[in-house]
């Protein structure tokens, strides 16, 4: 699941590559990755592109004349490879570009839902796709985190993944920052003392930039995480066995000691809700 610091250590991978020579073939895309038609990929070719953006979660390849903007959002499930030329591939990637010279930019989306989107658009209709995201996570400070966490009493957790409170954040990275402030995932963001807001702050930046810099040296799931699908194994910091309740749709991790006074967090299953 990319989020923020995965996103942005891809966006420096790819920055300067994706600048170097200009595209040769543009295509194949999955009609489902695809999700606009007009203008077609076909005019992107013979152009270079400026080099790599990000917003969130969302990257943004802007076309070197300034004319179109190329966006990509992995969802869940979407990944995207540099491949040198020469470099094997995937047989059915769900979108490439291929460079003149011979690299290319792939996409791929396990599982047979294609929720992974490419976007082509006007650098107007790009922005457009993103303005309804709340400001980065990253070097948001306790000011603006503040005033975000007073605007609606909501529980941490599914707020921090809010892509319009706060645009970057994902699952993975909301347990592994409540876990770093020592909050419980279900306070209440009305309820946080000034000490508590430092603290969340702090935990957003000192996570996030942990996490970019370990995916800026390729480090894999295992061994970036340390709370999040870590079930049973040990809290880093005081030994307990890491928890994990469901919330809604998600799946959440904890630490009991460090996180909720020593409770057990309940199931608040979206469909137990509703019976
Ligand atoms: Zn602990």
């Amino acid at each position: 699941m990319p989020e923020l610091p995965e996103m942005e250590a891809l966006r420096r991978l790819l920055d300067e590559p994706v600048s170097a020579h200009a595209i040769m073939h543009a295509g194949p895309a999955h009609v489902a990755t695809l999700k606009t038609f007009d203008p077609p990929l076909r005019v992107l070719e013979g152009q270079r592109l400026a080099g790599a953006e990000r917003r969130g979660k969302r990257l943004f390849f802007p076309t070197e004349d300034g004319e179109l903007v190329l966006v990509v959002h992995l969802m869940s499930a979407g990944r995207m490879r540099w491949l040198k030329p020469g470099e094997a591939g995937p047989k059915k990637p769900a979108f490439r570009l291929a460079f003149e010279g011979g690299a290319q930019l792939v996409m791929t989306e396990a599982g047979s839902k294609k929720r992974a989107g490419v976007w082509l658009l006007s650098p107007e209709a790009a922005a457009a796709e993103v303005e309804h995201l709340g400001p980065e996570a990253l070097g948001l400070g306790s000011e603006g985190l503040d005033e975000i966490l007073r605007r609606d009493s909501r529980r941490l957790h599914p707020l921090l993944r809010d892509q319009r409170a706060i645009a970057g954040i994902g699952r993975a990275w909301s347990n592994e920052i409540l876990h770093h402030a020592k909050l419980s995932p279900y306070a209440l963001s009305t309820d946080l003392s000034d000490a508590e807001v430092q603290r969340l702050a702090d935990a957003i930046d000192a996570e996030l930039s942990r996490g970019l810099e370990l995916r800026e040296q390729g480090k894999g799931n295992a061994a970036t995480y340390r709370v999040h699908d870590k079930l049973g194994e040990p809290c880093y910091v005081c030994g307990t066995l890491l928890a994990r309740v469901e919330f809604e749709e998600h799946t959440i991790y904890y630490c009991p000691t460090c996180q909720t006074g020593g409770r057990v967090l309940k199931d608040r299953r979206l469909s137990r809700l509703l019976r």
